[in-house]
């Protein structure tokens, strides 16, 4: 048996029931044969085991009152897995699907994503089984706070600086930070994604979205091709969706769909992003509302999806970003988008593609941008944040729009590097996994057995 089989059946046996984190190690591991090959060094020094388990896992109970005064217990987590480059960085996920598996997976592939970002980064995640959907602002409030209220002990501008994802926006972030600064007495740069008017980085929020956008230009280009004219299809209603439609737009690319838990919107004429805006930020609704004001867009909700496929997939169209969630590009969906003329996936989301519906759409020769290399513009521009908060500093949005372009333009051509260097050129699967590694595990060696 080989090495990389040993090594994922010694963690199905000492991790087990977390399908998603297993899913991640294995896509990465399966990459990297040929780099284990040549450096005989990182089996010797055991990397891989070291580097596949978390520096630091924190469970934690987040009790608090809801609107009716009754105490809800949620689970908070705080999985600080690698500080080898930096201090540890990645998002808070509030979503009812969370779990220690889920929360691994995330942290797992934020090592790798910031390895490529070229910025001294650690990688981490973490996150609650708590639903803000429904919720009052009161309750998302006490709800912060009171998951604050532990985790301030562990993180810091130098330690461990989460951010937002699923569930976690602007108004979350706020609250954390509020209570962060009242429990320390610091305000510092502990948290990204605060709003501009204090601490935040101007752009920041549009960061991912407009990121890879640049990985999908980057990668057509790479062809000779470009985004200009082409018909896209988005999933996800919410910050990465939001702001790939937008920057899609603006550089005259014609996105068509989006969607969200309860249901997919086509809408033929493009979509309007302030409707978009409007349904999803301001009124926290679904998108059904989206289709009863525009009689022209077509809304199919979730009851009506086929088993096993997601009708925004069957949308047709040159460019896809799935910008939703884990797993919601399925094998059924890649085959649709392959038979129907699409040429382009480029991961908006964190592992949106299950792993046989990756190889189908490699398979197909399609340009292919792993979450990890396209979504790195979010970390990247937080980075930028942590610099400004460093410094006392902040920068135009022009001068951090620029810095994002040339993240991701190095990013692309990193990736591409290591792909050829390894005799699989094009396939950026493989060029991501084993930049980042490589990277990671150097400085590991370097930084002597932990
Ligand atoms: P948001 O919470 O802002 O938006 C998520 C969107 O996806 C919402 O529209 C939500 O629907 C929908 N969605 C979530 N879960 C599901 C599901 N199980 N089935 C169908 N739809 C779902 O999150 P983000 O936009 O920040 O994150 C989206 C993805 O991008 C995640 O994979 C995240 O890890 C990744 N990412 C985010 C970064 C960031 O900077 N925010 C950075 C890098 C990666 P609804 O509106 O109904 O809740």
């Amino acid at each position: 048996m080989s090495y990389t089989e040993d090594t994922l059946n010694a963690l199905r046996r000492t991790s087990p029931a977390q399908d998603e984190f297993f899913q991640a190690v294995r896509e990465v591991l399966a990459s990297l044969g040929p780099l284990l090959d040549s450096h005989p060094r990182y089996r010797k020094e055991r990397v891989i085991e070291r580097i596949v388990e978390p520096e630091r896992q924190i469970l934690f109970r987040v009790a608090w009152v809801d609107d009716e005064g009754t105490v809800q217990v949620n689970k908070g987590y705080r999985v600080q897995f690698s500080s080898t480059l930096g201090p540890v960085k990645g998002g808070l996920r509030f979503h009812p699907s969370v779990n220690g598996g889920v929360i691994k997976f995330l942290g797992f592939e934020q090592i790798l994503k910031n390895a490529l970002t070229g910025l001294p980064l650690g990688g981490g995640k973490g996150g609650a089984n708590f639903d803000p959907k429904g919720r009052s602002d009161q309750e998302v409030m006490r709800f912060c706070q009171a998951f604050m209220t532990e985790l301030f002990r562990h993180v810091g501008p130098t330690v461990d600086v989460p951010a937002g994802d699923i569930g976690v926006g602007a108004r979350e972030i706020g609250y954390l930070f509020g209570q962060y600064k009242r429990l320390t007495g610091r305000f510092d740069g502990v948290i990204t994604g605060k709003r501009a008017s204090w601490g935040g980085s101007l752009g920041r929020k549009e960061a991912t979205g407009y990121g890879c956008v640049y990985f999908a230009e980057e990668l057509l280009r790479a062809r000779g091709d470009g985004l200009e004219g082409k018909r896209c299809a988005v999933s996800g209603a919410g910050n990465v969706a939001v702001h790939t439609v937008e920057r899609l737009r603006s550089m005259g690319a014609k996105p068509v769909t989006v969607t969200d838990t309860t249901g997919t919107i086509h809408h033929e004429r493009g979509i309007d992003l302030d409707l978009l805006v409007e349904v999803k930020e301001m009124r926290r609704a679904g998108l059904a509302e989206y289709a009863r004001e525009r009689g022209d867009a077509r809304f199919i909700p979730v009851e009506e999806y086929p088993e096993g496929e997601h009708p925004v997939w069957s949308v047709p169209c040159d460019v896809a970003f799935p910008c939703a969630t884990q797993n919601e590009l399925t094998l059924a969906d890649a085959r649709t988008l392959v038979s129907s003329g699409c040429e382009c996936v480029c991961e908006g989301a964190n592992m949106p593609a299950t792993p046989d519906a990756m190889a189908h759409l490699m398979n197909a020769k399609l340009a292919y941008g792993p979450g990890k290399a396209a979504n790195a513009g979010g970390v990247a521009t937080s980075q930028l944040e942590m610099s400004q908060n460093a410094s006392m500093q902040q920068w135009g949005l022009e001068e951090v729009d620029r810095r994002l372009r040339e993240i991701m333009a190095n990013i692309h051509r990193s990736v591409e590097e290591a792909a050829a260097e390894f005799g699989e050129p094009g396939n950026l699967v493989f060029g991501a996994n084993i930049a980042g590694f490589r990277k990671v595990a150097d400085a590991m060696i370097e930084q002597g057995i932990h």
